[in-house]
């Protein structure tokens, strides 16, 4: 009789296990798209047509938003011809710039152009061609379709933010996206690390749960003139390369697109102006870096600084 017992429970725990596999299966994923890296990984019985829908959109994204595409933005740029998705972003991309005082700018397009970020011929241009490209710039320009638009600082986090509902449309278990310094932590806890942005390592490590994380670095594109480096984040007030002090910002909240557009705000914004924002709001935390300073949300779950850093806690 216990010999029985002992043979079904035996049983029940193979069942069991394998049930278990079968629903938590994992797919992976890395393709080039927005102009760097994304890699996707997600666990779930419909993984791999998760998988697949996900790498869809991505594709459909990058060519719909990008300033080269083929897409609705290319013909916005063209003619002035928009779609719902791109009216929605619009909107969200002056509601951030109202809510930045304008250093969130997707008209900085032409100005972008100027300084040689697009085509890689990057220089310092003279004053008089700067005034010229910043004439043609403004977000106010947004409501009467008066500008050129470059969502190069929100499309990742607005990939993540479709990304998000193909994962609850296939009943995804968990997933960890990340599309250039944008991460995605869905349904799981991971730790993030923020890369130091003097080089190899990195500065700090966050636990994230149910989160997107966005850093903006001007580590990542720039170039060197007359021992000068230049950024590629403008700072719209000067139509120059932003130099407001922080090298390196994190933003963490729930949605995707506000983490990507915030991180390049606070980036030309710098750590006074940022530190207003963020004591104004509760639901977004941050990780500024100043030279050896590095400003930490209390809301966020440090599991490692780089020790080089003087820690202030903003609360
Ligand atoms: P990110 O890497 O998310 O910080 O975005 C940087 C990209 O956004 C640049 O490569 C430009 O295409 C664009 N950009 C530059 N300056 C600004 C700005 N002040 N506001 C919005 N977009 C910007
Ligand atoms: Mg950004």
């Amino acid at each position: 009789m216990k010999k029985n017992l002992f043979y079904a429970a035996l049983i029940l725990l193979t069942v069991l296990l394998i049930a278990a596999e079968f629903f938590n299966k994992t797919a992976e994923k890395s393709l080039f798209a927005f102009d760097t890296v994304v890699e996707i990984s997600v666990r779930g019985r419909e993984c791999k047509k998760a998988l697949e829908e996900c790498e869809n959109e991505i594709k459909r994204l990058d060519d719909e938003l990008g300033v080269n595409g083929s897409g609705i933005l290319r013909q916005y740029n063209e003619n002035g011809a928009s779609d719902r998705e791109l009216d929605f972003l619009i909107e969200r991309a002056l509601s951030v710039s109202r809510e930045t005082d304008g250093a969130f700018d997707v008209t900085m397009y032409p100005v972008t152009v100027l300084w040689g970020f697009t085509k890689n011929e990057k220089h310092v241009p003279d004053d008089g061609k700067i005034r010229e490209a910043l004439s043609a710039c403004g977000y106010e320009k947004l409501l009467t379709g008066g500008a050129k638009v470059d969502f190069g600082a929100a499309a990742k986090g607005y990939a993540a933010d479709r990304l998000v509902k193909i994962l609850e449309k296939y009943h995804v278990k968990d997933a960890l996206i990340s599309i250039g310094g944008t991460v995605t932590v869905w349904s799981r806890v991971a730790d993030v690390a923020v890369r130091s942005p003097d080089g190899e390592g990195y500065a700090a490590v966050i636990e994230c749960e149910n989160t997107v994380l966005s850093t903006s670095g001007g580590y990542e594109r720039y170039f060197e003139e007359d021992g000068k480096s230049y950024v590629h984040i403008i700072d719209p007030k000067s139509g120059r390369p932003a130099e407001s002090g922080i090298v390196s910002a994190t933003v963490v909240t729930e949605d995707g697109f506000l983490s990507d557009a915030l991180s390049t705000a606070f980036f030309v914004m710098g750590e006074e102006d940022a530190k207003a924002y963020l004591k104004e709001h509760s639901d977004v935390q941050a990780i500024l870096i100043t030279g050896d300073k590095m400003v930490v949300s209390s809301g966020l779950k440090i599991k490692n600084t780089d020790e080089k850093y003087t820690i202030e806690v903003l609360d």
